[in-house]
């Protein structure tokens, strides 16, 4: 994965900015400090938290990354032509999307920094 790209940045869970610094205070599954951000980036010491609720917006990222893992599962039985009642379905779908909520979670908040937030180089780092 090539740094510079914000693709980098989501993956690694690294800062928007420099892609060096620690995004997240912890692991997805660490449910005690589930989706916590820095509020600065350790490295380049800019700031993930621009502004109160700033990642209030990251709620209509996690309904889409959701909405897209349940059509996904749901599609992918059709296609498997895997027979399941339509009960066991739901079932089965809600317990996967929520035994994957807290890295939906974490993920939708990072994409969200990335909209906002963008990469800078050595060279405009101090900018
Ligand atoms: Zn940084």
């Amino acid at each position: 994965m090539k740094k510079g790209t914000k693709l980098y940045s989501i993956i690694n869970r690294k800062c928007p900015f420099c892609h060096e610094g620690d995004f997240f205070l912890s692991h997805p599954y660490d449910l005690k400090k589930m989706g916590d951000n820095y509020d600065n980036c350790s490295i380049c010491n800019e700031t993930y938290n621009p502004e109160p609720g700033f990642y209030f917006g990251a709620m209509y990222i996690s309904y889409a990354l959701g909405t897209a893992l349940m059509v996904t599962i749901w599609v992918g039985l059709i296609i498997l032509s895997i027979e399941v009642e339509l009960f066991h379905k739901i079932i089965g779908i809600s317990a996967i999307w929520l035994f994957l909520s807290p890295l939906i979670h974490s993920l939708s908040k990072i994409i969200w920094a990335n909209i906002f937030m963008h990469y800078k180089t050595n060279n405009n780092l101090k900018n």
